[in-house]
Order: structure tokens, then sequence, then C-alpha cells
């Protein structure tokens, strides 16, 4: 069904261009609404989509590859992969690409996602955002080279636990207690512990700077704020990401950073944004939340309203974060970080847990250590605490 709207005319040509979850998942979306007319995906990467989370955890520890990581999509869209945007023009409808040539639409989603930011320009840096980095890291692995990893997020715990797994000796660079900012205290010195079980050395600093060489070719140097130098034969950086909006600044909608969508994922009514790079309307206020969750509710709800506008649903979106390191399996639902000590539902410390918070503004926060639950049950886990 191709069909016009009220807003902009008929919709013949969707152009998504990012082939991640976002984008998939506006695409699957689309079709699964009744669109039948052109579809088609822009990707940089050469690989078909696969889950970017299993990379810091089935790839990297159980030497997994992928394939049954993700169902397969069901848009049927003309996929052009290893192709990269590069420029977007809104009046003309048009998005230039790096062979030359420009794809025009009727409604567009950019679903570009975001990279890793770096530290330095060295090549020795190593960062994981993509397959390619991940089968790299895995294969220097396979020599069990010491490493560091600098930052102390979900991303950077998991790299480690990865290494470690991997006969390596670890040492994790992180500001303050690891998992601290993003989980809050309690969840933070559980999963320290365990880590630190299982022979993590954590090292605690306001800033790390990366400097070449070391005993040996290819060695790399981690210096700290009192000047201590750590080196490994390997060094990771997980410091949080960079949203891939750069190739928009010809379009005038941004040059850099997130690019802010309304709470439809619309940027303009022919064009809507979801998934890391997107900026949407939450209760605390314009913001990304990079999680795999947000990405495909972001998409569904963008898709939607790229047919159907106005009368589309908004999003109303309760975060869904999961990570598995050191031992240790947690599911959360709800606006993390959380602090004070848990509420045990079931379980208790030190052995399998669901647990829960109540937030000041009367929320509710979920999780589940180790703890088998589906996640539908876990939500409700967070509206008790309410
Ligand atoms: C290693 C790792 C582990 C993670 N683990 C978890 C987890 O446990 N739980 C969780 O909730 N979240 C996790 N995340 C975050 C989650 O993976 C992301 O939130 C999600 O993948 C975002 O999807 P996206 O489609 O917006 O972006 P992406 O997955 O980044 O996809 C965007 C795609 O667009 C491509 N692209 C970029 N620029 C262009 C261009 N100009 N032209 C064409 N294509 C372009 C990119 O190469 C990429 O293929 C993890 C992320 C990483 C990196």
């Amino acid at each position: 069904m191709s069909r016009p709207t009220e807003q902009a005319g008929r919709v013949d040509r969707v152009l998504v261009v990012g082939n991640g979850i976002a984008g998939l998942t506006a695409a699957d979306t689309l079709r699964g609404a009744g669109f039948e007319g052109d579809l088609t995906i822009v990707g940089d990467e050469t690989h078909a989509a696969y889950s970017r989370p299993a990379l810091s955890k089935a790839l990297l520890h159980d030497g997994d590859d992928l394939s049954h990581e993700l169902a397969p999509p069901t848009h049927g869209a003309t996929e052009l992969l290893g192709v990269r945007a590069t420029g977007l023009d809104v009046e003309r409808r048009r998005v230039a690409l790096d062979d030359g040539t420009d794809l025009p639409y009727d409604r567009l989603v950019i679903a570009t996602g975001s990279r890793a930011r770096r530290l330095s320009d060295l090549p020795e840096e190593l960062t994981l955002r993509g397959l390619d980095d991940a089968l790299h890291l895995r294969s220097r692995l396979a020599e069990k080279p010491s490493v560091i990893v600098v930052g102390g997020g979900p991303l950077g715990m998991e790299i480690a636990s990865g290494c470690l797994a991997a006969g390596s000796q670890v040492t994790l660079v992180s500001q303050g207690v690891p998992l601290l900012l993003q989980l809050g205290p309690h969840l933070g010195e559980v999963f320290t512990a365990a880590a630190r079980e299982r022979g993590l050395t954590v090292v605690d600093t306001e800033y790390a700077r990366l400097e070449r060489g070391g005993a040996h070719a290819g060695a790399s140097r981690v210096v700290l704020d009192d000047g201590t130098v750590l080196e490994a034969d390997l060094v990771v950086t997980a410091v949080g990401d960079v949203p891939n909006t750069e190739w928009l600044a010809s379009s005038g909608l941004v040059t850099s950073g997130p690019l802010t969508v309304d709470s439809r994922g619309l940027v303009r009514p022919d064009v809507a944004a979801a998934g890391d790079l997107a900026a949407f309307p939450t209760p605390y206020g314009i913001r990304r939340i990079p999680l795999w969750s947000s990405a495909i509710e972001q998409s569904k709800v963008a898709a939607a309203a790229l047919i159907r506008g106005q009368e589309a649903p908004t999003l109303h979106f309760q975060p869904y974060f999961w990570t598995e390191q050191f031992g240790l399996s947690l599911k959360a639902v709800g606006y993390m970080p959380v602090f004070g000590p848990p509420a045990y539902v079931d379980g208790g410390p030190g052995g399998p847990a669901l647990m829960r918070w109540a937030r000041e503004d009367g929320t509710g926060v979920a999780a589940a250590l180790n703890y088998r639950i589906p996640i539908p049950r876990l939500r409700r886990v967070t509206q008790q605490a309410a």
C-alpha cells in the first residue's frame, strides 16, 4: 500500500540510512504496516545487520559467530551495503552517497547510530563498536596479551571480562567505582567485587591519556592523572560514543552531536530519526538513550509516524538494560542509576536476586541479578515500587 498522507503527498519511496537495529526495525515496521513501495537501506558496513550487544558478550566470551542472535529481516528492501551517505538535501529530498550517486526519497529514516569516542589518534588504541573491531580484538586475544581497558562503564567492564576469560592479565582504568555512574553504588560495588574476585585489577583515575611506546613494538602506555604510567601489549578504550551526524551538516538539521526528534521520532514530517544518534523527549528532558531496546522502540514509533503523521502514537519508553560480565547477568528496567540499598523482592545479597528501588519521582527500577525472569514481569516489578 503506497498511500498519501495529509502532510506531504504520496509515499512511494522510503530510504533508510543506517543498517543497524534502528534501520532494520524501521524497515520491518514499515512493511508490517503495509507499506509496499520502494524501500532501500543504505549501510556503510559490509555486513548484514547483526547483534551489536553480542559483540562484547557471546562473541568475545564464547567465540560465538552471532548467526543465531538476530532474526532474519522481513522487509525485503534493496540493501546497499558498504555504501556511506555523505549528504542530505531536504528540499530536493535526496541523499548523496560516497560512490558519487544520490538517491531520492519521499520519506527518510536517519539511523546512522554512533561510533566509539577515542582518546587518541594512535592506531594502537583499540575500540569496540562494530563486528570488524570485535573480530580483530578476539584474534589479538589469542596471543594472551596483557590488556589495559580504559573506561569503567558497561562496555569497558564487558570487554575486561572477555579479555580475562581469554586468559589475559587485565587492568581496568576507571573514573571511580566501575558502573557507578550508569547503575549506581549498590550494583557498581557488586560487579566490581565479582570482577576483582576473577582477577581484574581496577585502577582509579580522574583522567587517562594514551602514549605510544613501551617495552616492545606495538605496546601502549596509559598515563594516569597522578603521572603513573601503565603499560600493556594491548590498550582498549571504552569511553563513550559519538553520534554519526556529521554527514547531515549540509541539510541544516544538525552539524554534529545528537539529532533532536519529537515524541514521534520526527525531525520534520518527511524525515524521522531513531537509535543512538537521536535525542528524544523523556521524563528527564530531551536526551539520547543509546540502548538496544531504545533503538527498537524509537524506530517502531518513527516508522509509523512517517506513514501516519500525527495520527501515529507517541513514544512511551521505559529503559531496559542488560549486561553479562564476570559470571553475573543483570537485567534492569527503569531509569538508572539508583541510589541506596535495594528492597529484595526475591533472593538476597550474594545470590540470585530480584530487587527494586523507588525513585524520588515515584517511578520504580527493577533489577534481576543472576535471576531468571521474563521482561514483562520485570516491568511489573517496577510498578510495585512506585
Ligand atoms: C559492543 C557493544 C555492546 C553493547 N551492549 C549493549 C547491551 O548489552 N545492552 C544494550 O541495551 N545496548 C548495548 N549496546 C548499545 C546498542 O548496541 C546500541 O544502542 C544499538 O546498536 C544502536 O542501534 P542503532 O541502529 O541506532 O546504531 P548502530 O547499531 O550503530 O547502527 C548504525 C549503522 O549505521 C552505519 N552508518 C553510520 N554512518 C553511516 C553513513 N553515513 N552512511 C551509511 N551508514 C552509516 C553504521 O556503520 C552502523 O552500521 C552495545 C553497544 C556496543 C558497541
